[in-house]
């Protein structure tokens, strides 16, 4: 048994558990086997894996801990049936995932950073302010929590929970990395979505060396002054690099990429900027998602009316931009998307 293992063996990336096996003599096939039974339900230690050679699987106690799937502090379910799920962190630190079901497909959408840095105005996130990094193995224990608690595997998963994905960049790798080995989820990279509000380097850093995950990119608004109000990050990195970025990095991936626009009542709602919002993505492949804005108590934006909505969508495709509206689930116990922050930190913001 162990004398004091500190490392979660989730954390490793089949690279990098395939290195250490080298470097302690083992062959690759290892790291397949100990990651197989690192991620068979049950298995709390390598003592147990009876597969392994005696020697070796001691050697793994000593130096791994396999660490449970999160089990939540709280959990809320809302009639439509998406739950949020509270995780309580090793330093006591509180993140939420949510799972949303919708007809016969699971949706989890998880977080990747204790709070977040780039403080867009409309996100109840930004106002815990950024606190740390989540490593590969918390974003591994989300996972496990929700399939544990709805007893079935995802169809998809989102990273839109808290934090900015592209700031957290080697966590996110490892983790994407490790659900799409065949030993670990066998995940497929079309069923993996990343979303930025257009974090440059990150952007840059996927377009070099890509993730076998899809991309989605939170415009929000469709000129440079309005963009760097709502979203502090365009004065940053405004419009017209990230949009630069993008399609170079849609022409490395041969791929298209989700355009997500939240609608803000009176803000970026007009017919006017359903035209500029088609005319800015013409040359983009992308498709455009509409997210009516979700209540946040204390945030002072509306959502738009249902027809407003409409009037845009009917625009956005009368010139011919692809556009989908975004059914709201679990706004109601503040799941959806950016109601995601702890009671605590929103009283002391
Ligand atoms: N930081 C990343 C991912 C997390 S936010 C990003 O910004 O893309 C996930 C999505 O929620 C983003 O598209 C963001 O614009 C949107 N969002 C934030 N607050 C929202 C709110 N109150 N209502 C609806 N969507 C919101
Ligand atoms: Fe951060 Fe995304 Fe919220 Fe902006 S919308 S503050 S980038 S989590």
């Amino acid at each position: 048994m162990s004398a004091n293992p500190v490392q979660d063996i989730f954390n490793y990336s089949p690279r990098q558990l395939t290195g250490l096996m080298q470097s302690w003599g083992e062959t690759p096939f290892r790291a397949k086997q100990i990651m197989a039974a690192a991620w068979t339900p049950g298995t709390s230690l390598f003592s147990q894996v009876s597969m392994l050679p005696l020697a070796l699987r001691k050697k793994l106690d000593d130096f791994f801990l396999i660490s449970k799937p999160f089990m939540p502090k709280n959990l809320v379910t809302s009639t439509d049936g998406t739950s949020k799920a509270l995780f309580e962190l090793s330093d006591k630190l509180q993140i939420e995932s949510v799972a949303i079901p919708f007809r016969n497909r699971l949706t989890f959408c998880l977080s990747s950073q204790v709070g977040c840095s780039l403080g867009c105005r409309f996100c109840a996130t930004a106002r815990m302010g950024f606190i740390r990094n989540l490593t590969t193995a918390e974003l591994v224990g989300q996972l496990r929590g929700l399939i544990a608690l709805v007893k079935r595997l995802p169809t998809s998963i989102v990273l839109m929970g808290m934090g900015e994905p592209l700031q957290n960049l080697d966590s996110v790798r490892s983790f994407v990395e490790l659900i799409h080995h065949p030993q670990a989820l066998n995940w497929s990279a079309n069923k993996t979505t990343i979303s930025t509000s257009g974090w440059l380097p990150g952007l840059e850093a996927i377009t070099q060396n890509p993730l076998p995950a899809k991309l989605a990119f939170s415009l929000n608004a469709v000129t440079d002054g309005m963009r760097s109000q709502i979203m502090p990050v365009n004065r940053r990195y405004p419009l017209a690099d990230i949009l630069a970025a993008l399609k170079k990095y849609a022409q490395a991936k041969q791929e298209s990429i989700t355009v997500e626009y939240v609608l803000l009542k009176g803000v970026n709602d007009r017919p006017e900027d359903a035209r500029i919002l088609a005319r800015l993505l013409k040359s983009l492949p992308s498709k455009i998602n509409l997210i009516p804005w979700n209540e946040v108590a204390g945030i002072p934006f509306h959502s738009p009316s249902a027809e407003i909505v409409q009037q845009f969508k009917t625009e956005l495709l009368k010139q011919g931009a692809l556009a989908t509206l975004r059914l709201s689930r679990g706004a109601a116990i503040g799941a959806a998307c950016g109601q995601l922050a702890r009671q605590h930190h929103r009283r002391a913001a």
